[in-house]
């Protein structure tokens, strides 16, 4: 069974071919620009083949996809040889509200909801939707997933996700909290469970997923308690550019002070904050560990900020779970930063974990691993997500 998947970003298309039979990748790449000068489609024949970069139009999300199909049947890379070997098409879809708490086959009222989630993740659900159609129009009959962001989070109860401001918001509105990168923590718990020999439903688990987003998850049993995303993906740790949690009186204050719009507030918290609002060098943490700790005070400080609001959760989430078998750690920091590891870990034997430095130096880059002393009772796992994976993985469940 072959299975495409697509996650449709406003100016990018991600995807990658899997053959679900063997579990392999059959070929992937991005699209960048979408609708813009200069667009390019990189591919990648098989899961490490040599990346290569092709110049052209891409004009939409549908331009894209076409192209994307035709460097998979055509020319002496493609790995299959029409599109009627594709079997269906998993789509990452960012926001599914509280209609969906797990993936779908996508029909008119899927297409419905998702488009009514549109005013939660503005930025987020209109293109997830322009794959979706893209798709439908150049292979109608073919059918379609939408594995949604939010749906692994539904399992939290009213105490987690209710905000404390008047309930008719909620009641109206449906304004809670609803958490993302769900694929990638539900991936990870379940690769941790068989890295520690034990089945999931008996353990408890805090998954860190630190990429250009960042957040952190209470999973007991397999199943979301809470995490720290909240309406919207700005609430919870300090990010790249995203400051996370914050005394929503100093929005006010801002506003008022420096006579902000929305937008130039808006901006301000989700593209200048974070550790490139307290560096002022960079949002990239490559460029803040470059001589860590010799660099400057202030890249220093970021990254202590940055880490401090990770210990602050794990220690949070222990006494929420009421316990911890494991803390895992993925996505593009937590899977290769030994210094944010070592940071967050410092003085932490308290709660159960010793953390083993030489390992923890010698762990990313794609590497499985623990990361702790023998005697840690409180294991610390660096697991490598892998999105792409759960998608066609559901893509298949959803198809039987
Ligand atoms: P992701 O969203 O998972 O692709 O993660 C992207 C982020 O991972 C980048 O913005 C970097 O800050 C971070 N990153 C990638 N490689 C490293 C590394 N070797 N050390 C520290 N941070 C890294």
């Amino acid at each position: 069974m072959k299975v495409l998947v697509l996650n449709c970003g406003s100016s990018s298309i991600k995807y990658q071919l899997f053959d679900m039979t063997s579990t392999t990748v059959l070929a992937k790449g991005l699209v960048q620009r979408v609708g813009m000068a200069g667009s390019t489609i990189d591919y990648r024949k098989g899961d490490d083949g040599k990346k290569k970069v092709y110049e052209c139009d891409v004009l939409d999300h549908k331009i894209g996809i076409s192209k994307i199909f035709e460097l998979l049947t055509t020319g002496e890379d493609a790995v299959i040889s029409s599109l009627k070997e594709l079997d269906a098409v998993g789509h990452r879809v960012v926001h599914g509200g509280d209609k969906f708490s797990s993936s779908v086959l996508i029909d008119a009222e899927v297409k419905k909801a998702i488009h009514d989630c549109i005013v939660f993740a503005p930025l987020h659900n209109p293109p997830n939707l322009k794959g979706v159609e893209a798709v439908e129009e150049i292979l109608p009959t073919i059918k379609q997933v939408a594995v949604f962001d939010t749906a692994f989070h539904q399992t939290m109860k009213p105490e987690a996700y209710i905000y404390a401001i008047p309930y008719m918001f909620y009641e109206k509105h449906r304004i809670r909290r609803y958490g993302f990168h769900g694929t990638s923590h539900r991936y990870v718990a379940s690769r941790a469970a068989k890295l520690l020999g034990k089945p999931l439903e008996e353990l408890k688990l805090i998954t860190v997923h630190l990429g250009n987003g960042c957040s952190i998850c209470a999973i007991d049993k397999g199943k979301s308690l809470d995490t720290s995303m909240g309406h919207t993906p700005l609430e919870g740790l300090a990010m790249g550019t995203r400051c996370g949690d914050l005394d929503p009186a100093l929005i006010l204050h801002i506003m008022k002070q420096y006579e902000l719009t929305i937008s130039e507030m808006d901006n301000l918290l989700n593209k200048h904050s974070g550790v490139l609002g307290i560096s002022q060098i960079s949002s990239d943490l490559r460029d803040l560990e470059e001589d860590w700790p010799k660099k400057s005070e202030r890249a220093n400080l970021a990254l202590d900020v940055y880490s401090h609001r990770i210990k602050k959760y794990i220690g949070a989430y222990m006494a929420v779970l009421n316990g911890c078998d494991a803390v895992v750690w993925t996505a593009g920091v937590g899977e290769n930063s030994p210094i944010v590891r070592s940071i967050v870990h410092r003085e932490m034997s308290w709660l159960g974990i010793k953390l083993d430095l030489e390992k923890n130096e010698v762990t990313w880059r794609g590497a499985e691993g623990d990361i702790t002393t023998p005697d840690s009772k409180v294991k610390v796992l660096v697991i490598p997500t892998n999105e792409e994976l759960v998608i066609a993985q559901d893509t298949v469940e959803c198809m039987k």
